[in-house]
């Protein structure tokens, strides 16, 4: 079932993602995460980060500059190798990939198409403000190279020793000629990149192991996981033995490229600098992955129908908020107090993201929750002042038990582990 169009209203409707600069009719290809978008985003940015640097050993990070030298995209090939050829109709106008159209025809308007020309995807910029004196260079095309870039500071300001990797979660821009599909295929988005650096004799032990670790990690973020697959390139780069995606019903989400020493071979020679490190340049393996792509595959794996429900099965430790509470009756103070005790203690106390609603009926704020994958609502009732207890409803199976509210912080932490 394609629920894509179900899931941009729900994203625009409930905060996770407007379309960019929207009050001036929008920008294609560009895009803003609103205040539930940016708290599962950064989620799952805390959960690869940290999986990255303390589930491993011999994993650092960096943030690099969006802007680069002009040099670094010459070295890189993106300036001679970063064209599309692109075919125009001389009818309609529209342009189209000439990968992408089988003959002479417009699959618009069957009009006659032009011969391919190529287009650079690079975003150019200028920086400096005197007329004549600016330069252009480009807001990087990949984040990667930045990490190339600093290979050698890393290795001297660092105790690195091979094998080590570097990561970055950061920005990209490409002038995307067919931009569109939401948030798949943007103008500005965001990379999560991995370069291992190793000895050759060890690349294709270190390429194995990345491939399938990074499955497994996207795997166990995913309601359904069997909708994950690898798919893998014939065609590939002449410094490349073999090239991996990691692909979510078909489409790229994540890339594992065998890099050699392709990156640090061409930076080292464009500069002048020695980029060798322990007496090798080093072979990189590559783990590439879109943060913005991921983020639009979960929303579309949790997105879940049942009867008249509909909720986000989403993983608990990527919904944007973990916890809601909520009195029974908004006009009973005494309900409205205790409830109150209970939102701050698990927001402040425990630290968990939780959110207050006494708004509309029980009913109603169930609704609202599922729709954002709030995974457990806590209802403070008139049995909750006799006793000291409340219901917790799981989101998934729409259970309520009834539990101490001494125990909450314990049960939450041990749900969330
Ligand atoms: P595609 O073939 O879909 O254009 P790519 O092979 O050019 O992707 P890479 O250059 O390997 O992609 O970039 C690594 C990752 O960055 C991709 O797997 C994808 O998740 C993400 N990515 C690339 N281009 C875009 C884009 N325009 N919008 C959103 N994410 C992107």
């Amino acid at each position: 079932m394609d629920n894509t169009e179900e899931v941009v209203a729900l994203c625009k409707r409930r905060g996770f993602v407007y379309p960019g600069s929207e009050i001036y009719g929008g920008l294609g290809g560009i895009y803003d995460y609103g205040p539930l978008g940016v708290e599962m985003k950064n989620n799952l940015k805390k959960l690869w980060w940290s999986w990255m640097t303390v589930e491993h050993e011999n994993i650092v990070g960096i943030d690099g500059a969006i802007i680069t030298h002009p040099r670094v995209w010459e070295a890189s090939g993106h300036i001679k190798s970063f064209v599309d050829p692109l075919t125009e109709c001389k009818k309609c106008h529209h342009r189209f990939k000439a990968d992408d159209v089988d003959g002479k025809k417009c699959p618009d308007c069957q009009g006659e198409l032009t011969e391919p020309k190529n287009f650079n995807i690079l975003v150019p910029t200028e920086l400096g403000v005197i007329e004549g004196e600016k330069i252009k260079t480009y807001l990087r095309g990949e984040a990667c190279q930045t990490i190339y870039l600093n290979f050698k500071n890393v290795a001297n300001s660092t105790r690195v020793k091979l094998p080590f990797g570097i990561v970055q979660i950061g920005k990209a821009f490409r002038n995307e000629v067919t931009f569109g599909n939401f948030l798949f295929r943007q103008r500005e988005f965001e990379q999560w990149d991995l370069q291992w650096f190793t000895k050759p004799e060890e690349m294709d032990q270190w390429f194995e192991y990345w491939k399938n670790a990074r499955m497994d990690w996207y795997q166990s973020l995913f309601t359904h996981p069997e909708n994950l697959q690898f798919y893998q390139h014939e065609k590939l780069a002449h410094y490349a033995k073999k090239a991996f995606d990691i692909r979510y019903r078909d489409r790229e989400m994540e890339g594992i490229h065998w890099r050699q020493d392709w990156d640090l071979g061409r930076h080292g020679q464009f500069s002048g600098q020695d980029l060798s490190f322990e007496g090798i340049v080093p072979w990189i393996v590559e783990t590439s992955g879109g943060v913005d792509r991921t983020f639009l595959f979960l929303l579309l794996d949790s997105y879940t129908k049942d009867g008249d429900r509909v909720f986000l099965k989403l993983n608990p430790k990527i919904s944007p908020y973990k916890v809601a509470v909520f009195p029974l009756l908004a006009n009973k103070p005494e309900l409205v107090r205790k409830a109150q005790e209970i939102y701050k203690h698990l927001k402040l106390e425990c630290k968990l993201a939780t959110v207050w609603d006494d708004r509309g009926n029980i009913g109603k704020r169930y609704y609202a929750q599922d729709e954002i994958g709030t995974p457990w609502c806590v209802t403070v009732d008139f049995q909750t002042l006799e006793d000291q207890t409340v219901t917790v409803r799981d989101r998934d199976s729409a259970v309520q038990e009834r539990l101490p509210v001494a125990s909450l912080d314990s049960y939450f932490i041990e749900k969330l582990k």
